[in-house]
């Protein structure tokens, strides 16, 4: 799966590679840090103590001991010092080196706490806006689940001109109490009868009807599916697959189960992320949506949220995940 964002104690997670925020001595310290050595047990700085230091921006391994995870990933972040001091390149290869050795070992699963976050004083949201580039670019290549741990969702940053723009999006926009007779959240589960094998989508009407016939002929009435659709516009827009479901933050694997089965039935949130990737206006998600019986919902905030980026035409999944992250909602592509 690719990237999940969450807010957990990193030394409780379960992954192949666990990475440490650590100093260049590689000796235990605070934060971070402190916590991954106490959870690994004292082996964990006895290994470190014979790896001679780690320089800003590299990354070593060592065993996971009593955590959770086969290695822990050292890497060391910079500090922060204003922003003019190649502060952002460091980080980024932070998040670089650390893939790059967690696919090195065989990795499969890795997990990030926001490095230089904490004590190093990188600012939060910019912090979190590397680790997610940077490993969305890693992804764009290779296969591997990350997940960005974050710690302290209210340490997240929401004074910019976007956080802004989505608040005052939702003053307008959200209904807490959906008081309507037909709320817009239509959930409609549509019966479609079994199409023939190849049957590519429109109606087939029967014009003539035997006489001898005495029983009603079922009518076969049978709509593009929802991935009839998607597989359409994929090709519409002159897309790639592979384009497309890494756009859409979507595992390789479900995309090839919803491709090879035109009767799929998505989740919301992959349907609203393949909207995005597709970069589709708000008529064209609607229509998407209701192809898997969803519908925008203006007293689901997470949906407003979405709204507001679709309108705003910004389809930057991984800044609408923050968002959503940063207002409790689920986010959209593959999550756990
Ligand atoms: P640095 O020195 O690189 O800034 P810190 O450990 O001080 O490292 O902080 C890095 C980030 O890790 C901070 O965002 C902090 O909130 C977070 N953090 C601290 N403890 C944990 C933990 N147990 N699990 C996940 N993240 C943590």
């Amino acid at each position: 799966m690719p990237i999940q964002i969450i807010r957990q104690d990193i030394t409780k997670i379960k992954c192949d590679a666990i990475v440490n925020a650590a100093n260049k001595y590689l000796i235990a310290g605070g934060g971070v840090d402190g916590a991954i050595h106490r959870a690994a047990g004292p082996r964990l700085q006895a290994e470190c103590l014979k790896l001679g230091g780690c320089n800003v921006g590299e990354a070593k391994a060592t065993g996971g001991y009593k955590l959770n995870c086969k290695y822990v990933i050292h890497t060391v972040g910079p500090k922060w010092k204003g922003g003019n001091n190649n502060e952002a390149e460091k980080l980024e290869s932070c998040y670089k080196s650390s893939l790059e050795l967690a696919k090195e070992k065989g990795c499969e699963s890795i997990a990030f706490p926001l490095i230089s976050a904490g004590v190093y004083g990188y600012p939060v949201g910019e912090a979190f806006e590397i680790a997610q580039r940077t490993c969305a670019d890693f992804l764009k290549e290779n296969d591997m689940t990350v997940y960005i741990v974050v710690f302290n969702r209210s340490a997240l940053e929401f004074s910019s001109k976007l956080y802004s723009d989505i608040r005052e999006y939702i003053d307008d926009n959200y209904v807490e109490e959906q008081l309507e007779l037909y709320p817009r959240s239509l959930n409609i589960e549509r019966s479609i009868s079994a199409p023939a094998k190849g049957f590519a989508g429109s109606m087939a009407v029967m014009d003539e009807m035997p006489c001898e016939s005495a029983s009603v002929p079922e009518f076969k009435i049978r709509d593009e599916s929802f991935s009839e659709m998607l597989l359409r516009k994929i090709d519409e827009k002159g897309m790639k697959d592979s384009e497309c479901y890494k756009r859409a933050n979507i595992d390789r694997k479900l995309f090839s189960k919803i491709r090879s089965n035109p009767e799929y039935k998505p989740s919301k949130q992959t349907v609203l992320a393949f909207c995005i990737a597709l970069e589709l206006d708000l008529d064209e998600t609607d229509e998407m949506l209701l192809k898997a019986g969803f519908a925008l919902s203006n007293s689901i905030l997470g949906d407003v949220i979405v709204e507001y980026f679709i309108k705003s035409k910004n389809y930057d999944i991984f800044k609408i995940n923050e968002a959503l992250f940063a207002y409790d909602q689920k986010l959209l592509g593959s999550v756990a």
